[in-house]
């Protein structure tokens, strides 16, 4: 047998009813925990949308056989996916018995999957995906179900309609809105449909952590003497409609052959004249100045004579002649963004 790729399948994906008209037969009885009946397509639809992105990760075209919240006709899902020719055709329903809620032990409860009496391949892909179901939450397994059902006689391909748990069952009602029980319901029908069609199925990838850009070096800083275009990347051609305004300024972090790297990432040209000046960091830090104790005796305050001058970037600060002033002032001018201090003497 060759080997199928999941891109060349297509599958027709049903959830069942729609949000409106809120029929009896097709909500939870009243919950008082939540204030609130759970409509059945509030799950039919969660799943629905689930799965489709499942199928589509693992490669699957997909068909939506009731798109939107309205209800659809079982005609028009039957006819979408006959006339799409889907491969599959899966609905997705939540099971109801009498309405009521009769209390623990009492209800119905479990999963089922349904499927035309003619069996088939709609029989084989039922059992793969009653496999995966009971592997993740707690419910029974009703199992296979033969019956004469709309949409499962009328499609013309493998059609399974999956009754996912019990909305007159006070757990199992709940089970609807728990996005971790919808989602988990959605994997395993995924990774049944995977299994039926023998390609692999492929995991959600964990959301990236972006790292902040600690490992960038600033290498200097560029005062735009112009407005400067911003470019995608290290060539002419990329420019992303940003433009630098004259007076701006720029820290750099890569310089490669006339093009420096901005912060963002994007790039500025240094030639075609000139764009603007590049004053480079020094390689290293100066130091902090280290300030000599002074021998006790000549602690006097206010000696002029003893009067030291902190200078940043070429800027005073001021001129102190206590110690812990002057040191306070250097550790102050320490957090700030700085290329050089300077102490003198005045
Ligand atoms: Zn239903």
């Amino acid at each position: 047998m060759t080997n199928i790729r999941a891109e060349e399948i297509e599958i027709g994906v049903d959830d069942g009813h729609g949000l409106a008209p809120l029929t009896p037969g097709k909500r939870t009885p009243f919950i008082q925990s939540i204030g609130r009946f759970i409509p059945e397509n509030e799950f039919n639809k969660a799943v629905a949308a689930y799965l489709i992105a499942e199928l589509k990760r693992c490669g699957f075209k997909v068909v939506e056989t009731a798109p939107g919240d309205a209800d659809h006709s079982l005609a028009s899902r039957v006819k979408r996916a006959n006339d799409a020719k889907v491969d599959l055709f899966i609905s997705i329903h939540y099971n109801a018995l009498d309405g009521k809620f009769d209390g623990p032990g009492k209800d119905p409860e479990g999963f089922s999957a349904h499927i035309d009496p003619s069996g088939g391949q709609s029989e084989v892909f039922a059992k793969i995906a009653l496999k995966h179901l009971a592997k993740g939450t707690v419910q029974k397994n009703r199992g296979v179900v033969k019956q004469q059902l709309y949409v499962t006689a009328n499609t013309k391909m493998p059609a399974v309609l999956f009754e996912l748990g019990f909305m007159d069952n006070n757990r199992e009602a709940l089970l609807m809105i728990d996005k971790s029980f919808q989602q988990e319901c959605a994997q395993e029908i995924a990774m049944a449909v995977c299994e039926f069609y023998k390609v692999p199925y492929i995991t959600a990838q964990k959301p990236q952590t972006i790292k902040p850009p600690a490992s960038l070096v600033k290498l200097g800083t560029a005062k735009m003497l112009r407005d400067v275009p911003v470019y995608g990347s290290a060539k002419f051609g990329t420019q992303t409609g940003a433009r630098l305004k004259k007076g701006d300024v720029r820290h750099i972090y890569a310089i490669n052959r006339g093009w420096y790297q901005l912060f963002s990432g994007e790039f500025i040209p240094s030639n075609y004249g000139k764009n603007f000046d590049f004053e480079p960091i020094p390689s290293k830090k100066p130091e902090p100045p280290k300030v000599a104790p002074k021998p006790a005796e000549e602690k006097s305050i206010g000696t002029k004579d003893k009067l030291r001058r902190v200078i940043v970037d070429g800027k005073r600060i001021g001129s102190f002649g206590d110690e812990e002033n002057l040191e306070r002032n250097v550790l102050q001018a320490l957090k700030k963004d700085f290329k050089k201090i300077e102490v003198e003497d005045v």
